[in-house]
């Protein structure tokens, strides 16, 4: 029985012969009795169906710019509105937003949100786009969707920043709504996934081909770098050398820095010397836009063109320093156009980090 304004049935979902209930989003499969909470929190059996629990609540609201979430090549140095939910439905033991994914309280959802007030702050506060990060879209994609036809509605882009553990049709349904996707790309060995995400490597590689072919969505990824566990030259050969066969040479590649969190604190921070290590394995695979992040290197954080190797954007952590490409993208050096999503100049956000509150409106809760 649906009892609050914040929960909605979904579609995503079957009956089994056992009387049980089987949500369909996730390659989870959570197989649920009434009244129980799926591994992510947030959908749970509810009679005969399964409802999502948080539509139109958030964990909170930031402007970042967009190179935080990280997108390169995406609106470069414009400001996204941020915001997230609750739950999640990986168990990365090295989760470094922790206290939102896996958080068990709904105190923790502390603003309302409807998608109309979403759209509308991230309007007034010039922002050029809405992400859905913090936690996994995948878990909220009907409110994740709902906000981004509110966003379109407007002329604003949408950004997915996720792991892309998701089944055939919610994807389809998710991302027919969104613009650019990071997907956080977390190892490249099964056991890795199995292990210390609670995943399926198969079914994110999956998930990435199919970006990639059947939709239009600009596609960035993310490894974050464990030491001893993810960061070995075998697998970031493995790794890289997959990409760039599957995915091709100009999807952009983003190796962060891990710090110990949650339940991974036995290990140390990564070295900055890894990150530029997993740099070379990627760039001599082929991989012509590869960034390192959280750690100070304009380096490798700046873009460069692969036709004539000039600074097109240069970066120094995610304030933009120089640029020197022309309105639709292309080198001003050479005409190579790059890879990306560029409408006009550049944005002049800087790497400001500002919470916003969106202000209770006097308008309907009814979902759109
Ligand atoms: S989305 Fe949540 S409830 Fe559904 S299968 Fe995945 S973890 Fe389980």
């Amino acid at each position: 029985m649906v009892t609050d304004s914040f929960t909605i049935p979904t579609r995503w979902w079957h009956r089994l012969d056992d009387g049980r209930v089987q949500c369909d989003v996730c390659p989870r499969a959570c197989k649920l009795r009434d009244g129980q909470r799926g591994v992510c929190f947030v959908r749970a059996r509810d009679g005969d169906g399964v409802v999502l629990t948080t539509w139109g609540r958030s964990s909170g609201f930031c402007v970042d710019p967009i190179e935080k979430k990280p997108l390169n090549h995406f609106l470069p140095g414009s400001p996204v509105l941020s915001f997230g939910t609750a739950g999640c439905n990986l168990a990365c033991r090295f989760c470094q937003n922790w206290d939102i994914s896996k958080s068990k309280e709904i105190d923790t959802l502390a603003d309302e949100a409807t998608p109309d007030a979403i759209a509308e702050a991230a309007a007034d506060l010039g922002c050029a786009s809405v992400a859905f990060t913090y936690n996994d879209p995948t878990i909220f994609l009907e409110y994740a969707g709902d906000v981004a036809d509110a966003c379109h509605e407007r002329g604003l882009r949408t950004v997915a920043v996720t792991a892309g553990y998701i089944c055939a049709g919610p994807r389809a349904e998710l991302f027919s709504r969104i613009d650019a996707a990071n997907v956080d790309l977390k190892g490249f060995t099964e056991e890795f996934y199995r292990h210390t995400c609670g995943a399926e490597l198969g079914a994110v590689l999956e998930t990435l081909e199919w970006l990639h072919t059947e939709t239009s969505v600009w596609l960035e990824l993310t490894t974050l770098l464990i030491p001893g566990m993810n960061d070995s030259d075998a697998e970031l050969d493995a790794l890289t050398g997959w990409v760039v066969e599957h995915l091709g040479p100009d999807v952009p590649l983003h190796f962060t820095g891990f710090h110990p969190d949650y339940r991974l604190l036995d290990r140390p921070a990564t070295p900055p010397a890894t990150l530029a290590r997993a740099r070379r394995i990627a760039r001599a695979n082929g991989a012509r836009h590869v960034y390192t992040g959280n750690v100070f290197d304009p380096e490798g954080q700046s873009t460069y063109c692969p036709g004539c190797g000039a600074t097109v954007i240069e970066r120094v952590g995610y304030e933009i320093h120089g640029y020197a490409l022309d309105q639709d993208g292309a080198c001003l050096a050479c005409g190579t156009t790059i890879p990306g999503v560029f409408d006009g100049g550049p944005g002049g956000w800087g790497s400001r980090r500002v919470p916003v509150r969106l202000q209770p409106r006097p308008q309907s809760r009814d979902r759109r």
